[in-house]
């Protein structure tokens, strides 16, 4: 049994069931609804920090953790050419740009700790970075040549499309509401009934719920939000992103955007920490693509959007068991290529062909005051936004 339909779960059983298991998936919300299908489609193999970074924090698991991230860009390559997936995917590279003069020499330690590991990524100068972006906002980027950008929900009905024809059933519009683990497995309660099951994997990301409120206190659910414009004159959009690079800036509370394969330009992020709608959301976003990309100030914004990510205490991904259930969550904003192969990882693990991820040999701590998270994010948002300014 997978309970949460998105990238991960789809994964998971379509792993399970092409081992000949009989996988029932359920999904609370109409399936494509997630965050699956609402995000910015960039698939990054990156954690927050380099190797090196990751190496003197963690020692050697610092290092497999890098592995593993690049090893799930790479299964989502070979996913989507291997399957026919049509989701638009185009390895385009991407951009993280410097905010700030004083983030410049981080990123210079950044492409240089990677380049060390002997991967495609380079630093460019400000005086160059006209041949990569239209704007003057920034001091720097380094460049991640491993980097693609693709259309998610195109994507999710790929992945829906492979667990079926495996053989799993996926119900949507079922919560799984309560897990027993009842020693030779599991019941799970739905509102249509209790279902027993030898093995759980629980994918509920930033969408987890009471079902394992063990889990739901290990991650917090932060919104993310999304404008799309009007599609761009194709010589706009070609001075606004000359190599369809995917765009991503080094403030915490970071702004991403990309052109989409139809020219409209997709400019995501969030204002703050606190609870905020999507019409406030996308109105900030609104006047900051503007900021950005002052040439796009008289194009119409046509779409706003938002959906949750999770995060966790350490910002890394977090694979794990409670009550005998598997899980993998905390994609900290970055989870399409991820959270795809945390998925086939765990359904690997459960047919016994491999160990754990990597990730599960993190200690996945509780968030701190998770009940009043309400009460004192919008504190951290204001401290961020002071670490923020340029
Ligand atoms: C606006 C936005 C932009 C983003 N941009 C990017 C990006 O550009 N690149 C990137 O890599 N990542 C991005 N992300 C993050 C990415 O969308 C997630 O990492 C990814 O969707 C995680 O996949 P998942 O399968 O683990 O979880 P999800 O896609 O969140 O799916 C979890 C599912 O579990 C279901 N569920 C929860 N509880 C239960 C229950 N009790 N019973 C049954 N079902 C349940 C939920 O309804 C949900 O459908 C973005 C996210 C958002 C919101």
């Amino acid at each position: 049994m997978v309970v949460g339909a998105g990238f991960a779960g789809l994964a998971a059983a379509r792993t399970l069931a092409r081992a000949g298991r009989d996988v029932l998936v359920l999904e609370k919300d109409e399936l494509g609804t997630g965050a699956h299908s609402r995000n910015g489609g960039m698939a990054i193999p990156e954690l927050k920090a380099g190797p090196a970074t990751l190496q003197r924090t963690y020692g050697e698991l610092g290092l497999r953790l890098h592995q593993e991230v690049n090893e799930a860009f790479d299964h989502l390559e070979a996913l989507i050419a291997d399957e026919a997936i049509g989701c638009d995917y185009v390895r385009s590279g991407q951009l993280y740009l410097a905010h700030a003069a004083r983030v410049v020499p981080h990123l210079r330690e950044v492409a240089e700790e990677h380049q060390a590991f002997g991967e495609p990524v380079r630093f460019v100068e400000r005086a160059d970075l006209g041949d990569e972006i239209g704007s003057d906002a920034f001091h720097g980027a380094v460049v991640y040549d491993r980097t693609g950008g693709l259309h998610p929900a195109k994507l999710h009905a790929g992945l829906a499309r492979l667990a079926l024809d495996a053989g799993a059933t996926v119900r949507d519009r079922c919560p799984a509401t309560a897990l027993e683990d009842v020693g030779r497995g599991h019941w799970v309660h739905t509102p249509d009934g209790v279902v027993e099951a030898d093995h759980v994997v629980v994918t509920t990301n930033a969408y987890a719920d009471g079902l394992l409120p063990e889990l739901a206190r290990r991650v917090l659910p932060i919104g993310s939000f999304i404008v799309a414009t009007e599609p761009l004159d194709p010589a706009l959009a070609a001075e606004v992103s000359p190599k369809g690079r995917m765009f991503v800036n080094t403030r915490n509370l970071l702004f991403y955007w990309r052109l989409s394969p139809d020219g409209r330009l997709l400019f995501g992020g969030r204002r703050s920490l606190a609870r905020a709608s999507v019409a406030d959301a996308g109105d900030h976003l609104a006047a900051s693509l503007r900021q950005v990309h002052p040439q796009l100030r008289d194009v119409a914004i046509t779409h706003r959007w938002g959906g949750n990510v999770a995060i966790t205490l350490d910002r890394l991904p977090h694979v794990g068991r409670i009550r005998g259930a598997w899980y993998a969550t905390g994609c900290n904003g970055s989870g399409v290529a991820l959270n795809t192969w945390l998925g086939h990882r765990l359904g690997q693990t459960v047919l016994g062909e491999t160990p754990p991820p990597a990730f599960a040999e993190l200690r996945h701590r509780p968030i701190p005051l998770h009940r009043f998270r309400r009460a004192y994010l919008p504190l951290v948002g204001q401290w961020y936004r002071y670490q923020d300014r340029a």
